[in-house]
């Protein structure tokens, strides 16, 4: 750790560039709000209340939530909105990943509509040099239960087989729109009993459009036992059928629902027995993604402060440019800005995942961000500590 300070300069505890961009009164807001999520209790009260009153168009309801948590997590109701949240990160240096926020869509027409708003992210990002990629989930696109039961040996009725065809017929509109226009597409990583159907397609994906550059990327999550030899696999895979792997590590987001499921079941937990094993497969992967550049292109996804530090380091070590544009680091955006902001500084490929939608499509995904950021995780504690950092030093 000391040794990389002397080489890149690079220091997460600075958070006068960490905090750059954002004036007294933000972060004071910010203090007060990583303050809220402190409280266990009240987070999951007030979750519980926001739901159920933005959901049910209460007054008050939206404004209050737009005016709090979703305006320190999500880029804007839209991706006009988003615009100037994506041009003050880039004035930064920070790119934008854009993730269109929707969740639990399901109905053809629905589902249509989706992968068009998916189709138009990739639009807008090729008029934007500072959005490369857009991130997309199979679940946004496709019904649950077909991804489930294509994943089991049971045989697929022909309403399921075409549901499934649909669904594999928008994926690859998506991955095509963004060979044609040179957008990257992340396909984000969901529960283990649909992983197997969804690495299937990224694979196919992968194959199809990943031929001259990295343009599909799949996602590896670490806190499985099994996803350090699936990379490795992966990129064997990608080496024999001539095409190149795109690589977004990330630990991984559904570790309780996967023990519990796992236990209830009665079959073996595909998660590491503890969090020692998930950092040393992430860092692990790091390494393999870095060692094999040439033929990966791979992106940290994580707010580990030491995995970050580590690709940073192998950067260093084997001299290639902090820029090199195969090694990426990406956070959420309103998490980590300590991490996000002084790797930009020190000149590496960083971007937030900018999540955008009307706020009653995005409030799932605001709950966990909420719960997250409870003091259970301890994630809170480092924000506010960081926050409370930069307002005592422009204080003195
Ligand atoms: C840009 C971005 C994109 C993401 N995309 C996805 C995605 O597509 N799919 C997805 O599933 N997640 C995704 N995530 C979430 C990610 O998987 C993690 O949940 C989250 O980032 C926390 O992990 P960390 O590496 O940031 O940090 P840390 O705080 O160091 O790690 C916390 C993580 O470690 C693991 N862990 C904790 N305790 C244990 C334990 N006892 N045993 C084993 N493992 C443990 C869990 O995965 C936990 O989330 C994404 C995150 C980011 C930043």
């Amino acid at each position: 750790m000391e040794r990389l300070k002397e080489t890149t300069a690079l220091d997460f505890s600075n958070t006068e560039i960490a905090f750059a961009d954002k004036s007294d009164r933000e972060l004071k807001k910010m203090r007060w709000l990583f303050n809220m999520m402190s409280k266990q209790a009240l987070v999951n009260f007030t979750s519980k209340l926001g739901m159920f009153a933005v959901k049910y168009s209460l007054p008050f309801a939206k404004t209050a939530v737009k005016n709090t948590i979703f305006e320190q997590f999500c880029g804007g109701e839209s991706l006009l909105k988003s615009q100037p949240t994506i041009d003050k990160l880039y004035q930064s240096n920070i790119l934008t990943i854009l993730d269109y926020g929707a969740e639990g869509k399901s109905g053809e027409k629905e589902l249509e509509i989706v992968a068009g708003e998916f189709i138009r992210g990739i639009e807008f990002a090729a008029s934007n040099e500072s959005v490369p990629i857009i991130s997309i989930k199979l679940t946004a696109i496709g019904e649950n239960h077909i991804l489930i039961k294509k994943q089991t040996s049971e045989p697929l009725s022909d309403r399921e087989k075409h549901l499934y065809e649909q669904m594999v017929d928008r994926l690859d509109r998506i991955c095509r729109k963004a060979y044609e226009l040179g957008v990257g597409v992340f396909i984000d990583a969901e529960e283990s009993w649909m992983q197997v159907t969804i690495d299937e397609l990224a694979d196919q994906m992968m194959a199809k459009y990943n031929k001259e550059r990295v343009v599909v990327y799949n996602t590896f999550q670490l806190y499985r036992h099994d996803k350090l030899a699936f990379l490795k696999e992966s990129h064997e895979k990608a080496k024999s059928q001539g095409y190149m792997l795109g690589a977004k590590l990330v630990r991984g987001a559904y570790m309780e629902k996967e023990r519990e499921r796992a236990q209830e079941m009665g079959y073996e937990s595909p998660i590491q027995p503890d969090k020692q094993s998930t950092d040393q497969d992430y860092n692990e992967g790091l390494r393999y993604c870095l060692d094999h550049y040439e033929t990966i292109a791979s992106c940290a996804a994580t707010h580990n402060e030491r995995s970050c530090f580590l690709q940073a380091e192998l950067i260093g070590e084997r001299k290639m440019p902090n820029n090199h544009p195969h090694l990426n680091f990406c956070q959420l955006l309103g998490m980590s800005d300590n991490i996000t902001y002084n790797l930009a500084a020190a000149g590496y490929n960083v971007a937030k995942y900018v999540v955008y939608g009307k706020v009653n499509e995005v409030l799932p995904y605001l709950v966990r961000r909420a719960e997250e950021n409870t003091s259970v995780t301890g994630d809170v504690g480092r924000e506010l500590a960081l926050v409370q950092k930069e307002i005592n030093r422009r204080e003195q």
